[in-house]
């Protein structure tokens, strides 16, 4: 009897503390909103390329600091680490911001778009954040503002990844989540959990697209060399072609698609983006070289794809006379979405943004390296809307193209979500 009394009087303290906390994160989301779309401004007219987002990366540790959080710099290249250690015990929760731009020149009419320039692969080229990775950062950097003026009544510990070269690191470097992994960013403290969200361009602003499961593919990078015999372009009996061979090979590479994978389970996808042998209209080439990707979502289906995809090649190759060579660089893993995690945060997501908001979707063939963070803890990849609101998706132009873009308004949606997986994952835990 006196235990129930003892209760009865706790519970209605802790609730109105626990909405006392999240009144104050509401109070600081609207605050520090000038401050997000001020550094998105600014990001968006610097935009860097990976492995080389010095400047970046020196905004976040400086800002980072500022709001007291302990920071660690150089991780992975340039990638920058925040600890912010709440007052009260509770789990690691990581949170990641990608930070790179991309070799593109911007055309979108707006006062802070970039006119930055700079070599790329010997190529002047100019750099734009044409991903919206810059939102990424600008609306981290607001979680973290927020969440350390929470401190006091933060359950556990806040690990702020951003992280450089998500696109892929320059020809020859190694960089990006896998580097970050590898250099221990999920260890000291060993996070317990990982969220990260992509904003969409194609997706209205103010809502956020989810699912469970396997979500984005592994994409693999292939190189296929066929070496031929050359000949004068009139007498092909005396040569081995190893252009019409490449032909045999791309239809037979299709086939794995259409004919052998398993589609109801997951989609699969083969592109050969590139080909390139011969040099005039009569002669014979010695050789072809097609580079191209592969897209799977379930990791059984790829080691299936990749056995084949070998046979394929080496077979039509032998049949043909040519030889071949296959290459296959796995560049990142399928981003999976841990269904019990999804499950449990779902309600918070309905709650910071409204449930109506909040939407089921299908697979994407899009990759990426978040994958790598999920291989250590379980994790959760969202999307984002950015899209101006009553725009129809098809005209919005896609991702790292000159005329990408997103709105300011729509990070306030991400810095929303965000505080709330963090406060009400501690509070569960
Ligand atoms: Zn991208
Ligand atoms: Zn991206």
């Amino acid at each position: 009897m006196k235990k129930l009394l003892i209760l009865s009087c706790v519970i209605p303290v802790c609730l109105a503390a626990g909405a006392q906390v999240k009144q104050k994160i509401s109070a600081a989301i609207a605050k520090v909103e000038p401050k997000c779309i001020a550094w998105r401004e600014q990001l968006h007219q610097n935009p860097e390329l990976g492995n080389r987002e010095f400047k970046t990366a020196k905004l976040v540790a400086d800002q980072l600091r500022s709001f007291g959080i302990e920071v660690k710099e150089g991780v992975a290249k340039t990638g920058v680490v925040g600890i912010l250690k709440g007052d009260k015990p509770g789990p690691c929760i990581a949170l990641r911001a990608d930070m790179d731009g991309l070799p593109v020149t911007e055309t979108v009419d707006l006062p802070y778009a970039s006119t930055i320039k700079t070599t790329y692969n010997g190529q002047e080229v100019g750099v734009m954040h044409a991903c919206g990775h810059d939102t990424h950062v600008a609306m981290l950097l607001s979680v973290a503002e927020v969440l350390s003026s929470i401190k006091k009544d933060l359950k556990g510990t806040v690990k702020f990844i951003f992280q450089p070269a998500e696109e892929g690191p320059p020809a020859g470097e190694e960089g990006g989540a896998k580097l970050m992994v590898d250099e221990g960013v999920m260890e000291n403290p060993k996070v317990d959990v990982v969220f990260g969200l992509h904003i969409e361009a194609a997706i209205e602003e103010g809502t956020i697209e989810w699912k469970s499961g396997s979500f984005m593919a592994a994409a693999d990078f292939f190189t296929i060399k066929v070496k031929g015999k050359p000949s004068h372009g009139s007498q092909p009996w005396l040569g081995i072609d190893p252009i019409s061979a490449s032909a045999q090979i791309i239809n037979g590479l299709q086939t794995i698609v259409s004919r052998e994978s398993e589609l109801t389970k997951a989609p699969v996808v083969i592109t050969v983006g590139k080909i390139q042998g011969g040099v005039r209209n009569n002669i014979i080439s010695d050789n072809v070289e097609m580079l191209g990707t592969i897209r799977t979502l379930d990791s059984e289906m790829q080691k299936k794809v990749h056995e084949r995809f070998r046979h394929v090649i080496k077979s039509i190759g032998d049949a043909s006379g040519v030889t071949t060579e296959v290459q296959i660089d796995t560049r990142t893993l399928v981003t999976y979405n841990d269904p019990k995690l999804v499950e449990k945060m779902l309600p918070s997501l309905r709650n910071a943004i409204g449930a109506a908001n909040v939407k089921e979707r299908e697979w994407v063939t899009g990759a990426e390296d978040f994958s790598y963070y999920g291989t250590k803890a379980p994790s959760f990849f969202l999307y984002l809307g950015g899209m101006p609101k009553g725009k129809d998706p098809k005209t919005a132009p896609p991702h790292h193209t000159a005329e990408f873009f997103v709105t300011n308004s729509a990070m306030k949606t991400g810095v929303q979500a965000l505080c709330q997986l963090v406060t009400d994952y501690a509070e569960m835990k």
